[in-house]
């Protein structure tokens, strides 16, 4: 028998799961989506990056909503516009052959406007970053008194980003016996507190190793004089003609820059930061999406939870100030079980730091010599 079908979901999402390829259900997928249909109970579940929570969620929450009643039933908050629209995109998948349901992404850089009245026309499930969110509450302009489920996706990302306070006030515009789902890649101790302060008893499912980086993923540096970052850089595209990557830099203009560079010297790059407009930031991710960019230049918060599939390399190009910030950089690539590489380039100063990361992800880096052009050459 079907895998999904013994999970408890009904013919509708079966059919839609066939459509999407997916054969099994992940771990997570497995725990959680019994538990989820079964009960009215809170959760709270930990899996790493690339195990397919927005499904173990996204089933049950579109099994449980009533399609019929125009109401807004179910809210996720997820930190960024670029999963709002990703996780919209899938629940749209998933529910293609439920009637009448509505889902509509609400964040910042769009026409506030346009979002309410899409919410208006009867949306039974929005989903939000939570700045845009507190923002439309303020103006009247969404209804959330009445939720059954409220989903917190990527609950540790949101608190890094400084949502505690946006969070726990939307949360108190919700009603008092709606279920919460927290769903997050590690347990630090905000969300802990989040978890305690709004949910009773929730029922707790861990996949995999607490904090613990993605298996398939093998870590490499490079060490370089910092000056030589960006030369560094180029030998590591030359010498993978065929990388699809993701490359992390610190500051906006750090990422502005070496796209900039990157394109003038004839690579398929483009930057993604926040100080583009939100129609800039779509069309980078379309392009990035279908290929025709093979080097995202981006940083941590614009690059959150990207999830595009067959990324081959993740390409420090400076490390972040934080361990957790590395771990979420990597998981970019390797995932669904696929192999990865997620290589720094690091001065020698910076070494301290990889032993700091060695110990969070419990595996070793290689060290590798930067290839020269004579061996790009061959
Ligand atoms: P997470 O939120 O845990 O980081 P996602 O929900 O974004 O992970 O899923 C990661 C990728 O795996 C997505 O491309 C998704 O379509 C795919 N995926 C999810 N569940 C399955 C499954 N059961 N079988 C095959 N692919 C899956
Ligand atoms: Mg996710």
């Amino acid at each position: 028998m079907n895998k999904f079908k013994q999970l408890g979901l009904n013919d509708l999402l079966l059919k839609a799961i066939e459509d999407m390829g997916f054969e099994t259900p992940s771990e997570v997928q497995e725990k959680a989506i019994p538990v989820l249909l079964a009960n009215d109970t809170d959760m709270v579940a930990l899996a790493q990056t690339g195990t397919g929570k927005t499904a173990a969620f996204g089933f049950p929450l579109i099994q449980k909503i009533d399609a019929n009643d125009r109401t807004t039933q179910g809210l996720i908050l997820s930190p960024t516009r670029e999963l709002c629209l990703q996780i919209t995109n899938e629940l749209k998948n998933y529910s293609k052959y439920v009637k009448g349901l509505n889902i509509v992404a609400i964040y910042g850089g769009a026409s506030i406007t346009a979002q309410a009245s899409d919410v208006k026309k009867g949306a039974q499930i929005v989903v939000a970053t939570p700045g845009r969110m507190q923002d439309m509450i303020n103006r009247g302009m969404v209804n959330i008194s009445r939720i059954d489920y409220c989903i917190l996706d990527e609950a540790d990302e949101m608190l890094n980003m400084g949502f505690y306070e946006d969070i726990t006030s939307i949360l108190s515009h919700t009603p008092e016996e709606k279920n919460t789902w927290l769903f997050s890649a590690t347990m630090p101790r905000e969300v802990a507190t989040i978890a305690k302060k709004f949910m009773s008893q929730p029922e707790e499912i861990t996949v995999g190793a607490k904090n613990s980086g993605t298996d398939t993923v093998q870590h490499e540096y490079y060490l370089v004089n910092g000056r030589d970052r960006y030369q560094a850089l180029k030998r590591l595209a030359d010498a993978n003609p065929d990388i699809f990557s993701v490359v992390f830099c610190r500051t906006k203009r750090d990422t502005q820059n070496v796209a900039e560079k990157l394109i003038e010297d004839g690579y398929n790059a483009a930057a993604l930061h926040g100080d583009l407009s939100q129609n800039q930031r779509d069309m980078v991710m379309k392009a990035f999406r279908t290929r025709q960019i093979q080097m995202l230049v981006a940083t941590d918060v614009a690059a959150r939870g990207i999830d595009v599939d067959d990324i081959t390399h993740v390409i420090n190009y400076q490390l972040p100030d934080e361990v957790e910030t590395y771990n979420h950089r990597s998981g970019r690539t390797g995932r669904a079980g696929k192999s990865g590489i997620s290589m720094v380039i690091l001065a020698k100063s910076e070494i301290r730091k990889i032993r700091a990361i060695e110990k969070i992800i419990k595996k070793q880096f290689e060290v590798k010599t930067i290839p020269s052009s004579m061996e790009i050459c061959e």
